[in-house]
This record gives structure tokens, sequence and C-alpha cells, in this order.
């Protein structure tokens, strides 16, 4: 597949046409277990042996082809889908770090992965040390000899900050860290964080991959390139005693490489159960397909939008990576070339209270907690989804009262431009 362009492979990749299924769509394996073909071949699937279908909630043949094709999109070696991006983030933590293990991440996060980051790790030991993404000394200075990966956004929320990928992969490998990049807000479409020094790229495939607001799934994307015989990654190095002693980084053989993935699904999946069902695992399938087209006019349509409110008498700022002037244009432009996404954020002159007509005024915009739907939404995250956190919290996280923010969708734009602006009237 890889000789093909990534329009043919959202398409096709990970589909093969001459295995048992003669559909040319993708069928739903609705199978809760697999037929051994006898009691040796059981014996050799529970010991490692041999690869093979269990049970669904280790292993589901609709759920492979996702899971290929994402990592043929994302440029990785393996991947494992999972039941949300919540639990694609969680996983990817605790597959490296034990108590007493810490984390360095960016400080501009999704607001359920900030308070998993700020108030449940910790309760289990992991320290997470915040920093500003952009200022890379700072990122620096929260390393310690206890780090054990560091991790940020594609787009950093709820400001839509930009980092400089490649400072970040040089200091994960000047600290041998593995870098974990939530590329949610981009998708493979736009950014492959791979190509840039990620070593593990975590999506929720709840949002543009999904594209149609119909299913809650996670994905993560193992690139292959990591180290893991580095015996601080002790989860990696310590014989598994669930497994008959297995060292994740030393005993697989030729899936090695793919240690993170593999141990993911061995150890986490398998054990404390975040499985994906087939049927979501198909959603997302048809959702890759049309990816690249519906990306595309999700970032024409958000950039004609944030050009809109840019100097409307009633807005006070706004902010579009892919708007001309945006302070981080130098970086979108190099690592966004397709288009920079689909959410655009604006302060409303007249603060909180202007804020709440705007919202209450629009018709062709939906008010609800998500982003990444066909449809177009919209929210006041300081009074939802970042509630969570203090006045204190939210304005470190760049939340003001006046914040609003649209997730951009593939309406025609003049219907989009209209509703926004009868809706900025009646604030
Ligand atoms: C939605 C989202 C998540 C969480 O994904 P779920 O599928 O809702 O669990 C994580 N990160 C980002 C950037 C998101 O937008």
């Amino acid at each position: 597949m890889s000789s093909y362009r990534f329009e043919t492979r959202a398409l096709h990749a990970a589909q093969s046409r001459d295995g048992a299924d003669p559909g040319r769509a993708v069928s739903i394996a609705r199978t809760t277990a697999y037929n051994f073909r006898d009691t040796e071949h059981a014996a050799n699937l529970f010991a490692l042996k041999e690869l093979g279908y269990i049970y669904t909630r280790i292993m589901n043949p609709t759920q492979d082809i996702l899971e290929r094709r994402m990592a043929d999109l994302d440029g990785g070696a393996a991947a494992l889908a999972l039941a949300s991006g919540t639990s694609a983030i969680f996983y990817s933590i605790i597959n490296v770090c034990v108590a007493g293990d810490e984390i360095v991440s960016s400080g501009n996060l999704y607001g359920g992965t900030y308070t998993m980051f700020s108030s449940i790790l910790p309760d289990y030991g992991i320290t997470v040390r915040f920093a500003d993404p952009l200022d890379i000394d700072a990122v620096r200075e929260q390393i310690t000899d206890r780090t054990r990966a560091l991790y940020l956004e594609s787009i950093g929320n709820p400001a839509l900050s930009v980092p400089d990928f490649e400072a970040w992969g040089k200091l994960a490998e000047e600290f041998h860290l593995p870098l974990i990049v939530d590329s949610t807000f981009t998708t493979p479409y736009l950014f492959r964080p791979i190509e840039y020094g990620a070593h593990v790229v975590v999506h929720s495939l709840t949002k543009w991959i999904g594209g149609h607001g119909t299913g809650i799934g996670g994905v993560v994307v193992d690139s292959g390139t990591f180290d893991w015989t580095d015996p601080k990654f002790t989860t990696f190095n310590r014989p598994d005693d669930s497994y008959h002693g297995v060292r994740y980084a030393h005993d697989l053989g030729d899936l090695n490489p793919v240690a993170f993935a593999m141990r993911m699904r061995l150890v986490p999946l398998r054990n404390l159960g975040a499985a994906i069902s087939p049927d979501n695992a198909w959603l997302f399938l048809q959702g890759t397909e049309t990816l690249p087209l519906r990306m595309e006019r999700h970032s024409q349509n958000a950039k004609a939008v944030a050009e809109y409110l840019h100097g409307h008498e009633k807005v006070e700022w706004v902010r579009y990576p892919g708007l001309f002037g945006d302070p981080a244009s130098k970086r979108v432009s190099r690592y966004f070339p397709h288009g920079a996404g689909g959410m655009v954020v604006f302060g409303i002159q007249g603060g909180k209270a202007a804020g709440e007509r705007f919202i209450n005024s629009l018709k062709l915009f939906s008010h609800l907690a998500n982003v990444g739907d066909a449809k177009s939404l919209a929210i006041h995250p300081a009074s939802t989804t970042h509630s969570q956190l203090g006045e204190e919290q939210q304005r470190a996280a760049g939340l003001s009262p006046e914040f609003v923010r649209l997730s951009i969708g593939l309406e025609h734009i003049d219907d989009i431009l209209e509703d926004i602006e009868q809706a900025l009237q009646s604030s």
C-alpha cells in the first residue's frame, strides 16, 4: 500500500481483496470469541507462541483493519484501537509509567486529559509536570531522572497553540524519552507527528476521523522506532508473570519493534478492558474513506470563518492557526501544509453575557460538547468543558470569560457565516 498516495490509502489500506471475505465494504465481525483449531492451537495462542484471535476484548477482525489502516495513514508500524480517546491516552501513560515515574506534559490540554494528568494519575503515584509547550527551555527544566515520557497535543486546547514539534522531538532524543502526541485536532491527513520525531500518536476517533458524531473510540499508533530496552522503562524490562515471564522489550521476536503496541494490547487492554466495539470500529473505517476531502473542507470553512471574525466590530480577538498573521503561522505552513483544521476560537465583545447571548442565538450551529462533527458546533468552554478547572487554572489554560469555541462543519460557507452574523448581532 505504501506506494499509493494518502487519499488512496485512506480508502484501501489494510483491507485485503483476496481473503476469505469477498465483500467490497469491510464487514463487521460481531463475535465475542473465535474457534480454536485444536488444543495445541489454543495453548499456543495463550502462550504467545502464535498470534491470533481469542476473544474480542483483545482482538477483532474489523478492529484489526481499522488499526492497520490508522498505522498506515500515520506512518506508524502498529496501532491499537480502544473504546475512547480518553482510554487511548490513559493506556499510553500507564503502558510506560509505574508509581514513582513522571511525565512532562504541555499545559495546553483537552479538559479531560488535564484532569486525568493533574488529579487522577497522581493518586496512583504518577506525577505529571506541566510546561508551556511553546517554551522549550521550560519543558526541558521539568525533565528529571524519573521522567518516562513527553506529552503534547498537535494543536493545543483550548487556545489552539501549535508547538515546535522538532524541538520537542530533539528533547525526546536527547533524554531518550518517548514523545506522545495527541493528534486529534489534525488527523493523519493534516499532520503526521511521527515524521517530526513522535514515537506514539493518539487520536480520539470520535472527532474528525469518525466525522459524523456517531461513535466514541480512540487509537494509539506506535512508530516502531523507540528502543525500550533501556532499563529505566520498568514495564518493558521486568518479566511479566502473567505472561510466562515475558519481557516486552526483549522477548517478542519479530514484534520487538512494536513492543509498545503489543504490550498495550496484552496488558492494559487485556486486563483493564477498554475495548472498542466492532460496530464502532466499522464506523471509523467509513470515516477514514472520506477523511482527506472532509479535512480539506473543514480547514477551508474554518479559515473563512476566522477571516470573517477578524476585525468584526463585535469581536475582540480571533484565533485560528491558519489565519494570516497568527503567531503560529510559520509553524503552521511548515507542519500543516494541507490546512490547519476545523477549530476556531474567538473573544466576543461584552464578555460572558454576550458569549451566552451569542450561543443562545445560533440557529444552524449546534450547542454541544463535541468537536469534529460534519455539522458546525459551538460552546462556551469556561462554563462547560473546562468548568472543572478553577478560575485560576482556567486563566492559566488561556480561557477568558468571553472565550467562544467553534468547530466548523461542512455546511455551505455562506450559511455558516450568515448564522454567525445574525448571532453576533443578537449578542
Ligand atoms: C475528544 C478528545 C479527547 C478524548 O476523546 P474521547 O473519544 O472523547 O474519549 C482527547 N483529546 C482531544 C484533543 C479530544 O478532542
